[in-house]
């Protein structure tokens, strides 16, 4: 049984203060009996408060990029060894905005997706396709060059320690949410492209969905077969609505 996965992506969004009551909240809401993992992506400075805070608790935490290269002259860059010198297990590699707003081709998305697991980090490898591609019919083509980037480089046994984050483009931030038909669809076909290489890698990675999930919509989502939890971006700010998807689960 693949035990649902609820993330936390916070973007750009934050403060010191702010994490001290969100990341309280959810720690403090949780429930033994919720059977969830729970995972928190802050802005790269609030990492050693969020260590701090989450240290010991069931709240595991990550980085929202890496850098490939190791160190150097790369200004602005956070590396992989950075973020598990503050605790992160996770990172999230190629998630739409970075894809969109820094350029990242499927190229440098399975490089740092490569990076990630040699600084001995588990990538969230998040792909998705915009409203057009929907639109045109390509979904699953585009899902599954995002994938084979990956697989390309790295391999089928990577994904024995990775997670998907299926996100279509035209519902993150938007209100508009796959319905759960939607997205169990494209989750079966890229649990069957990995199953297809190693069945037993292919049945047992967690496929996420992300945009625009909520509490309201979080339960019917979790409900199909290939969703294995949430990659939540809006509805992760606030403790109450976070913990409203925890209780999807
Ligand atoms: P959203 O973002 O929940 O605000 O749609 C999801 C994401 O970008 O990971």
């Amino acid at each position: 049984m693949r035990k649902i996965m609820v993330a936390g992506n916070w973007k750009m969004h934050g403060s010191m203060s702010m994490v001290e009551t969100l990341l309280g909240g959810v720690i403090d809401g949780l429930d033994d009996t919720m059977p969830v993992d729970v995972a928190v992506f802050p802005p790269a400075p609030y990492l050693p408060q969020v260590q701090a805070m989450a240290n010991g608790s069931r709240v595991a935490w990550g980085g929202q990029t890496l850098n490939p290269n190791e160190q150097g002259a790369y200004t602005g860059e956070v590396s992989g060894a950075m973020l598990v010198d503050f605790g992160c297990r996770y990172v999230l590699v190629g998630h739409s905005e970075r894809r969109t707003l820094f350029g990242e081709s499927d190229a440098d998305v399975a490089e740092r997706f490569e990076a990630a697991q040699r600084d001995g980090l588990v990538p969230v490898l998040c792909i998705g396709e915009t409203q057009a591609q929907r639109e045109a019919g390509e979904t699953e083509a585009v899902v599954a060059a995002q994938i084979d980037a990956v697989l390309d480089r790295c391999g089928i046994a990577a994904f024995d320690q990775a997670l998907v984050a299926y996100e279509p483009v035209w519902a993150i931030g938007t209100g508009l949410t796959a319905t759960p038909e939607q997205a169990q669809d494209v989750h079966a076909f890229i649990r069957d492209k990995l199953s297809a290489l190693d069945g037993r890698i292919g049945g047992q990675i967690r496929i996420l969905y992300g945009g625009s999930v909520k509490s309201s919509n979080a339960a019917d989502l979790f409900a199909r077969d290939d969703i294995d939890g949430a990659l939540v971006g809006g509805a992760s700010l606030t403790a109450g609505d976070f913990l409203g998807i925890c209780r999807g689960a």
